[in-house]
């Protein structure tokens, strides 16, 4: 490790990589810190009786030939390794509920989305339509995200409108506005959603949907096999625990080992509300820190992890988003003690050589971080399952029961079929991303007060930048996008986006 570089990033997450990746390639020293053992953040994998399961990836959109991420994913240098199996195309996602016997497809491409869905809902033919072209439209006024430099940018009436009050305007029809909606898992949505934060993700999707064959840690592994290519340095068991001044000039970071690292510029892949704490109140205005501690988090989740007996269970091309009814799709968060878990999102693993037997599941459901707050005190980054103690155990294996119960009514032979459980609760999310009380996806959005989580990547101090979910827009897709726009300030936009142009 030097003792100086142009930038140095905090934190391996996607937002991290992808920020070391662009800087590198245009020349810049650039140094990524990782607290954990493991690199990439979300895109972590771990392995139970030979299984590979994923913690935050599940799958992809766009990344088609000529869509969107795919080509952010080819200027990064990583596309063309990256092995994917496409979902089915009539059938990326299943939205169902506990009442209805009947499945609603959400298929790949505008044509084919529209026609299964009106074949469902015939005489709602055009309030399906009117949905796509809004989707679409919506998405025309990002223009990172159609990697666009001539456009203007988004109007803020964009980021008002709500995407339950949309589709009251276009549909009285209660079970079609939560069969659209269904899949808001993405996005931890509800009835205050904005309509653009629903379109960005949904769009994605509906362009064409992938599974990372083996895992999402292949992200992360390629982004720092082309980081080092370009001379960039990436280093492990690295946490960064506060910034370092002279006067009131941000120079350095230091580490929990002691380390001093020096830098021109900064970037934090880590929340914005654990960056602050470690400024150790210099470089920026108390007023500007304040309103980033009162952004408020979104809420964890619960996720259980199946590995079948081997053939067993049969390989599901596609995702399950389940409701106890159609309702609930838009309050799936304000469960009780007892009504737990009001849905979820299933996926299943793929493997290379796939088969049609599935090896392992993964199954989500929203968890308020309250929920575990009694152990809030331990903390884990190492597979130790007994360190947070036994009751914390007994507190997982009772949860992983309730939430088989539920995946039993859908799937009614699958505890048969189960060879182990394993689980994450908020405070895996806490201790294995560093995300604030474990929220998934970083702050919540509100079309009743936009402005409230919008974090430009320039903060108010000097040489210091922000990426990551938390920034903008989360998933693989989002965050990407939140990393060129990071650099964008360090590069300039006109020159980064033309040298992505010149790539593809
Ligand atoms: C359960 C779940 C399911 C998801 N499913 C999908 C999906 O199917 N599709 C999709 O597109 N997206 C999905 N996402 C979202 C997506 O994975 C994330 O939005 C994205 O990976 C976040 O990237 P990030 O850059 O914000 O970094 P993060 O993943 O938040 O990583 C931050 C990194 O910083 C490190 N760090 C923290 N503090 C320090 C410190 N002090 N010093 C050094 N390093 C530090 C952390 O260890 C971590 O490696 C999912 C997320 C979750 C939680």
């Amino acid at each position: 490790m030097k003792d100086k570089y142009d930038v140095v990033i905090i934190g391996s997450g996607l937002g991290g990589l992808v920020s070391a990746n662009i800087l590198a390639r245009h020349g810049y020293s650039v140094c990524v810190l990782e607290k954990n053992q493991q690199y990439g953040g979300n895109l972590q994998i771990f392995v139970r009786n030979k299984n590979i399961f994923d913690t935050g990836v599940h799958y992809i959109g766009s990344l088609g030939e000529g869509e969107n991420l795919n080509q952010y994913f080819t200027y990064l240098g990583i596309m063309k390794e990256l092995k994917l199996l496409k979902l089915d195309d009539d059938c990326f996602d299943v939205i169902t509920f506990d009442d209805e016997e009947e499945e609603y497809f959400h298929a790949q491409g505008y044509k084919a989305f529209s026609n299964s869905l009106i074949g469902q809902f015939p005489e709602e033919e055009i309030a399906i339509h009117a949905y796509c072209e809004k989707i679409q439209e919506v998405c025309r006024n990002f223009p990172l995200y159609n990697l666009d430099t001539s456009s203007k940018g988004y109007s803020i009436d964009v980021l008002n409108i709500k995407i339950s009050g949309y589709l009251d305007s276009i549909t009285n029809n209660d079970l079609l506005k939560a069969v659209l909606a269904g899949s808001n898992f993405l996005y931890a949505g509800g009835k205050n959603t904005p309509l653009y934060v629903h379109a960005l993700s949904v769009n994605s999707y509906i362009k064409s949907s992938w599974r990372c064959v083996d895992g999402g840690s292949q992200i992360s592994r390629l982004l720092i096999k082309r980081i080092k290519e370009f001379g960039g340095e990436v280093y492990n068991y690295q946490e960064v625990v506060r910034f370092g001044f002279d006067g009131e000039d941000m120079t350095s970071v230091i580490t929990k080992g002691g380390k001093e690292i020096k830098a021109d510029m900064f970037i934090s892949n880590i929340e914005p509300k654990l960056t602050v704490k470690m400024l150790d109140g210099k470089g920026m205005r108390k007023s500007y820190v304040n309103r980033i501690k009162s952004i408020k988090s979104m809420i964890s989740a619960f996720s259980i992890y199946i590995v079948f007996k081997p053939k067993t269970f049969k390989y599901i091309n596609h995702n399950n988003y389940h409701f106890k009814n159609p309702k609930k799709v838009w309050d799936a968060q304000e469960y009780s003690k007892s009504s737990w878990p009001e849905g979820y999102m299933l996926s299943m693993g793929v493997r290379k050589n796939q088969d049609e037997w599935s090896n392992n599941l993964t199954a989500m459901a929203y968890m308020k971080f309250d929920e575990v707050a009694q152990w809030k005190d331990t903390f884990n980054t190492v597979a130790e399952e007994s360190e947070r103690g036994e009751a914390y155990e007994k507190f997982k294996k009772e949860k992983s029961e309730i939430f088989i119960n539920e995946l039993e009514k859908k799937y009614p032979n699958i505890r048969d079929c189960i060879q182990s459980v394993h689980a994450s609760t908020p405070l895996s999310y806490r201790d294995y991303i560093g995300s604030n009380d474990g929220a998934i996806y970083g702050y919540e959005k509100d079309a009743d007060n936009p402005m409230m989580a919008f974090l430009s990547p320039k903060t108010k101090a000097k040489k210091l930048f922000f990426t990551g979910q938390s920034v903008n827009m989360h998933g693989i897709l989002g965050v990407t996008i939140s990393a060129v726009l990071t650099c964008s300030h360090i590069i300039g936009k006109e020159k980064l986006m033309q040298s992505i142009k010149a790539s593809l």
